[in-house]
């Protein structure tokens, strides 16, 4: 985000704690200088405006801008005399910084990342980072990606519900949101709210409990769009699910638009109701899932960017191979081997962050390489089908591969060959060594050793082994 948009953001959050007059005389000509490292820095073109914000408000701005931008963690503040006078590109634009938002029908409540609608409906605030630009599709989630698109620029058409489903982590969270912002992008007038089911049953049961309320359904007459995050916390409420089918047909009939997520698709929520999982069927289900290597390294450079810090390519491929569950895993990994770096002065390298992974998740061993014990489906039968695949893939004769040169670009390709003969065919140590020459069983063991430990430190040779895994179809 620019740090003009960024500045005027907060602002208006200050604003609204500390009235609109105070911004405009207290924060007249202030700027962002910087956000880097979770550290954001300001600067007040006066002492008097600087000395007022770290006598009263340096608590309050650092809340604020949390609110729109939660990594910050601290805020460090100078005085930069020549911001009186100059016309500096990232001052905030303070008429666009609103107190009470009038002209708009939200309302924003102070702390609690909510907006109160008319008719006491809350929905969360959409966090301004999960767009559906900011999603990147790979070729896996091209259809998910594609379906909230279409649902953004013509809310409660044909995909209608929008059912998204899949694993933690891998960014159904960010679709649906993004879906929300879209939809605000392209009408601005339309009320859409998000929630999570906790929260959604929650108002439920306060609605049921408060008799004299108008039924919840008409309560959200007025909403255009509903969006309910995580629905397999729904639980199994016999009245609550049935206030939900009501709401759900009363908004599919009017033509609104209604999105929701789960970690599973709509017939495996066991503790939902038939009508209600039929109903979620309806209209497009789409499952979310883990995004390919390639995408993985597409977010990583993006999340790089945006966190503006740079990381060897070779590092990013390391994480991308490594961390495949959750694309808030690869994110965090990345965040922390920054940190890291950060404080030892050094760059993120392969050893670093492979302890990093092994830190953060002791289940999930760093993928040294990984051979299943079922190889009927292989390519590959005997250690010459591996021996000639290896010379074709780094283009060698056999001879050289299986012969005595000592050259590293030699040696490398024979210790791989060996290492992938004794794991994927199981054969001796005695047998590998000789079929390359008659060597020793100690010289076979120590280079199968060799290129294990290798694969933990170097790219190249995991790719090169990952590809000819691939090639031999495991
Ligand atoms: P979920 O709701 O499925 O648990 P989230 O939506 O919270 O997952 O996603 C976790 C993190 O991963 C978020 O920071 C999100 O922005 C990011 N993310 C996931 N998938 C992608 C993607 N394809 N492109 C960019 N960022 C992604
Ligand atoms: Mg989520």
């Amino acid at each position: 985000m620019n740090k003009k948009l960024l500045w005027e953001q907060i602002l208006s959050g200050l604003s609204k704690r500390i009235g609109r007059q105070n911004i405009l005389v207290l924060f007249k000509d202030s700027i962002i200088v910087e956000c880097e490292h979770q550290v954001m820095k300001v600067a007040f073109p006066t002492f008097m405006s600087h000395n007022y914000y770290k006598q009263k408000y340096t608590a309050l701005l650092l809340q604020c801008a949390q609110e729109v931008l939660p990594e910050v963690k601290s805020i460090v503040s100078e005085i930069q005399g020549g911001l009186k006078d100059n016309d500096h590109p990232d001052k905030a634009d303070l008429k666009l910084v609103d107190e009470d938002g009038e002209k708009r029908t939200h309302r924003k409540v102070p702390n609690k990342q909510e907006v109160i609608m008319e008719d006491g409906i809350r929905s969360k605030m959409f966090n301004p980072k999960y767009t559906l630009s900011s999603f990147i599709p790979g070729n896996d989630n091209r259809l998910a990606h594609a379906a909230c698109l279409a649902v953004g620029s013509k809310p409660g058409g044909i995909y209608n519900p929008l059912f998204l489903y899949g694993g933690v982590g891998l960014g159904k969270t960010h679709l649906l949101q993004g879906t929300g912002l879209e939809i605000l992008k392209n009408f601005a007038n339309k009320n859409v709210v998000y929630m999570t089911s906790e929260r959604f049953i929650n108002e439920i049961i306060e609605a049921i409990g408060k008799k004299h309320t108008r039924s919840f359904k008409d309560r959200y007459r007025k909403v255009d769009c509903l969006i309910v995050d995580d629905i397999q916390f729904f639980g199994n409420k016999a009245s609550s699910q049935q206030e939900f089918f009501h709401t759900f047909n009363e908004l599919y009939d009017a033509g609104k638009q209604i999105i929701l997520s789960s970690d599973r698709p709509p017939r495996e929520l066991d503790q939902l109701e038939d009508r209600l999982k039929s109903r979620f069927g309806m209209g497009m289900v789409v499952e979310v899932v883990v995004p390919d290597y390639e995408t993985r390294i597409a977010i990583l450079h993006k999340k790089s960017q945006e966190l503006q810090i740079l990381v060897d390519p070779e590092v990013v491929e390391f994480i991308a191979y490594n961390v495949k569950s959750s694309i808030r895993e690869l994110e965090g990994i990345l965040v922390k081997v920054y940190a890291e770096s950060q404080l030892t002065q050094s760059t993120p390298t392969i050893r670093s962050v492979s302890e990093a992974i092994r830190k953060l998740n002791h289940q999930h061993q760093v993928q040294d390489v990984h051979f299943p014990q079922d190889n009927k489906q292989l390519s590959v039968r005997t250690s010459e089908d591996v021996i000639d695949l290896v010379s074709s893939y780094y283009k060698l004769t056999k001879s050289d591969l299986l012969g005595e040169v000592r050259r590293k670009d030699i040696m490398v390709p024979r210790q791989v060959c060996m290492f992938l003969i004794r794991n994927i065919l199981d054969h001796s140590y005695e047998t590998i060594g000789e079929y390359f020459g008659g060597r020793n069983h100690t010289t076979v063991l120590h280079s199968c050793n060799k290129i294990l430990e290798q694969l933990k430190t170097d790219s190249r040779i995991l790719r090169d082994v990952n590809a000819l895994k691939k090639e031999i179809g495991l």
